[in-house]
Parts: C-alpha cells; sequence; structure tokens
C-alpha cells in the first residue's frame, strides 16, 4: 500500500526534472547520456530503491555537515555553494572551510563497503569534479571525506589544483557543447565502462540510433 506510493513519489520527482544545464557532476557521465538529457529524449524509469539510496546519500552530507560546524579548530566559511554564474556547469560544492588559515574545498561522499575497502584515492569521476570547484572558487585546495555506507567508517583524500585537468575537462565539454548547440549526436565514448550503458536511463534509444547507423 505505501511502499507503492513512496515509490511513485521518487519517480515522479526524478520526472520532473529536465537538464538545461552542464553540471558538475556530468563530468563522470558519457558524454552522449548527457546529451540525450539536455535534449530532453526519453529516460526509462529508475529503479526507486536507486533513487532512495541517492537520497540517503543527501543525508549523509547533511551529518557530516553539521559534524565540522561543531569543530572548533575548523571555520565553515561557506556550505552547499554555488559556483559563479556564466561558468560552463552549475554546481555546488559542499563546503569552504578554512583551517590552519587555508581554504579547502570539501567534497563529502559515501561508498558502498566493497568500494570503500578498495579505495585508496578519490574516484576519478569525483577527482575532476573537485578539480572543478577548486578552479572556479580560485582555492587551490580541497579535501574528500569519503563515508561507508555501512560501517560509517571514514577515510581521507587531500587534493592540489590541477590546471591542466580542469583544461581537458572544460575542453571536452566544450565540445559537447558544440554538438548540442548543432544537433548533432555524439559518438560513443571508447573508453566506456560496460556498467555504464547498463545502467544508462538512455539504453534503449541509444541502442535503437546504433542500429540505425549500421
Ligand atoms: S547507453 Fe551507453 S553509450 Fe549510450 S548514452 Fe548510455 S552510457 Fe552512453
Amino acid at each position: 500500500m505505501l511502499v507503492e506510493l513512496i515509490d511513485k513519489y521518487y519517480q515522479d520527482k526524478r520526472d520532473e526534472r529536465n537538464q538545461e544545464h552542464f553540471y558538475v557532476t556530468d563530468v563522470g557521465k558519457c558524454p552522449r547520456a548527457v546529451y540525450f538529457s539536455m535534449k530532453h529524449y526519453p529516460r526509462e524509469k529508475t529503479d526507486p530503491r536507486a533513487l532512495r539510496i541517492f537520497d540517503r546519500g543527501d543525508i549523509t552530507h547533511q551529518r557530516l555537515m553539521s559534524t565540522l560546524f561543531g569543530i572548533p579548530e575548523i571555520r565553515v566559511v561557506a556550505s552547499e555553494i554555488d559556483i559563479p554564474s556564466k561558468a560552463l556547469f552549475h554546481g555546488r560544492a559542499d563546503a569552504i572551510i578554512s583551517f590552519n588559515n587555508k581554504l579547502y574545498i570539501v567534497e563529502f561522499k559515501s561508498s558502498s563497503e566493497f568500494k570503500f575497502r578498495k579505495l585508496e584515492g578519490p574516484e576519478n569521476a569525483h577527482r575532476k569534479q573537485l578539480q572543478l570547484y577548486m578552479h572556479y572558487f580560485k582555492i587551490p585546495q580541497g579535501v574528500f571525506i569519503y563515508e561507508n555506507k555501512n560501517t560509517q567508517d571514514l577515510k581521507e583524500f587531500e587534493e592540489r589544483y590541477d590546471p591542466d585537468l580542469c583544461k581537458r575537462v572544460i575542453s571536452d565539454f566544450e565540445i559537447l557543447k558544440k554538438y548540442i548547440e548543432d544537433e548533432i549526436i555524439p559518438p560513443k565514448p571508447k573508453d566506456l565502462e560496460p556498467w555504464q550503458c547498463d545502467y544508462c536511463e538512455f539504453r534503449k534509444v541509444c541502442q535503437k540510433i546504433e542500429e540505425e547507423n549500421k
């Protein structure tokens, strides 16, 4: 009775979302999927369970954020702060803190037990996101806090600004912007992990286009 209504709530919330801009979180996605999203191609229904998992990640962020506010050695300069307008991307950094007279961008991430155990550095897509925040806020250092969803264990990774990486990411998205303006579907990237297509909301439409182009 209630489970169906809860699932519908999450599904409706998801369906309302029509993407109009690039988001910092798009840097880990397939560019073709970003194209489909911005052109409002029909999405396959996302499993409501996956949507509830995203929600739980948001709650983890809020909990870790409120912890930072309570630590006297840290000054929280801003939380949930939008990157400056007119940037190529929209996005919101989790926090900017001052610690030992230095500013840091802080990103919280929650991780499955399996991933967390193997984690020896930030995930590639997360690293690009933090680099873009450092770029747009002009803060040359950042830190990740990863939390294990099952055990609440934490791991921390510090990052220095990498201008070359930011240049490459921004240039890739400028190319994608041109595809969007010219209404040309970008090619499938060669380095996609198979799971990205398995979980893609645009899998059907993408396969259909591939078959038509054979
Ligand atoms: S199915 Fe794969 S190639 Fe196609 S848009 Fe999705 S992730 Fe990209």
